[in-house]
């Protein structure tokens, strides 16, 4: 990492930060398929493990294409250190786990996707670490959560898939007075959109399986922070455990970073173009998009977020096969539960991704029969509304279409 990348805009950084180059002077990053490495003398060896002198070992410890990747996302985020990891939710584990023994507590907020969800309220409480769920909009639950041994606080916003928001600044101050850390999983917003460090939170995670690679090709996984909570939390975990990052993957990552800003600009006023078209729709009951004035975090996303996000939450006429009916009949958006993809697509969150959870905890998190999540993607704008149109309407006079013939 070079101060001069530092001191470059974001969309310069996300081409040039954290590039090294070999000898043969390549144009792209090189991808470096290697497992180890080789030393001139056994003393050289020798000096690299007792960290006397620089240089790679292992690459279950690190590997020059993922070390690319970590830089280029640390020069991103602002943060002094980066851990690449094989998945988000490898990112999530070992943030989380690597802050807690046996005894302590974490607070969490309610709205989380569904594996971080598994790993605060059934997978950190079976190794002994207790854990309070909370409603991440109402500060003063987070306040009466916090406990002596409480280490750490946990959430994610905007939350999937109901896009509310949670006060990142506020919430960051309530841990600190308490002793504890806030760890921020800023999928939703990309880095672009909304920086949890600058608010206050002293770890952020990315799957870079969304936007970052934005092209639905691998998955992948980032955990940012100081280098003192990367030194104390995460890093000895992350080389004794081994949720490495393959160097493939960073290389792709790599590759997506560099377009990451123009394609989140893209989609995001592709998705508030295409909120305000939704909210006009017959047959469309709520649409729920940050950037929309009618958001009941409206003033908080103003001040918090640069952009309103990629993905809008809307809730159509006749419960779940009202929605599957609208799901079914469009034909440009398909239908999957991953987001930040250059293709648009929709998901019903209530029997995909909160399947695990009750029918009231759903509705306890807002998440509807009738809700569906849409993810915008790079096409025109306009033909994703004529889709959305066309499925509605169609939805509406009992029409079954077909997909669209691949
Ligand atoms: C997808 C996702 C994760 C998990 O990431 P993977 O790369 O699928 O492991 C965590 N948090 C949020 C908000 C996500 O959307």
């Amino acid at each position: 990492m070079t101060d001069k990348s530092a001191t470059l805009r974001p969309a310069t950084r996300l081409v040039h930060g954290g590039t090294m180059r070999s000898q043969f002077g390549e144009t792209s990053e090189a991808l470096f398929l290697t497992q180890g490495f080789v030393y001139e003398t056994a003393e050289a060896a020798e000096a690299r493990f007792k960290g006397e002198e620089p240089g790679f070992i292992y690459a279950r410890f690190s590997n020059p294409t993922v070390r690319m990747f970590e830089e280029r996302m640390a020069l991103l985020e602002g943060a002094e250190d980066a851990r690449a990891t094989a998945s988000g939710m490898a990112a999530v584990t070992a943030a989380m786990m690597g802050q807690v023994k046996a005894g302590d507590h974490v607070v969490a907020a309610k709205a989380l996707f569904g594996s971080c969800r598994y790993i605060v309220e059934d997978l950190l409480p079976r190794f002994g670490v207790e854990s309070t769920l909370v409603d991440g909009d109402d500060l003063d639950q987070w306040r009466a959560a916090l406990r002596p041994n409480t280490r750490t606080l946990f959430l994610e916003s905007p939350t999937n898939p109901t896009l509310d928001l949670v006060d990142i600044a506020a919430v960051a101050e309530i841990a600190h007075a308490g002793g504890a850390t806030l760890v921020v999983d800023n999928v939703f917003a990309t880095p672009l959109l909304q920086s949890p460090l600058a608010l206050g939170a002293d770890c952020v995670i990315y799957s870079a399986t969304k936007h970052i690679d934005g092209q639905g090709r691998c998955l992948g996984g980032v955990i940012l922070a100081s280098r003192d909570f990367i030194d104390k939390h995460v890093h000895n975990l992350l080389r004794q455990t081994g949720p490495s990052m393959s160097p493939f993957n960073a290389w792709v990552l790599l590759k997506g970073l560099e377009t990451l800003p123009v394609r989140v600009a893209a989609q995001t006023a592709s998705a508030g173009r295409i909120a305000d078209a939704l909210a006009g729709m017959p047959g469309v009951t709520r649409v729920l998009y940050p950037g929309r004035p009618d958001h009941p975090h409206y003033a908080l996303a103003q001040r918090q977020m640069k952009g309103g996000s990629t993905l809008i939450a809307f809730e159509v006429e006749g419960g779940k096969a009202g929605a599957f009916r609208v799901a079914n009949a469009l034909r440009i958006i398909g239908i999957s539960n991953n987001l930040g993809d250059s293709k648009s697509l929709v998901t019903h969150p209530g029997t995909t991704t909160h399947q695990r959870l009750s029918r009231e905890v759903r509705e306890g998190l807002g998440i509807s029969e009738g809700m569906l999540r849409l993810s915008v993607g790079l096409e025109d704008a306009d033909d994703l509304i004529d889709d959305l149109r066309g499925a509605l309407d169609a939805a509406a006079r009992g029409i079954p279409l077909a997909k669209a013939a691949e």
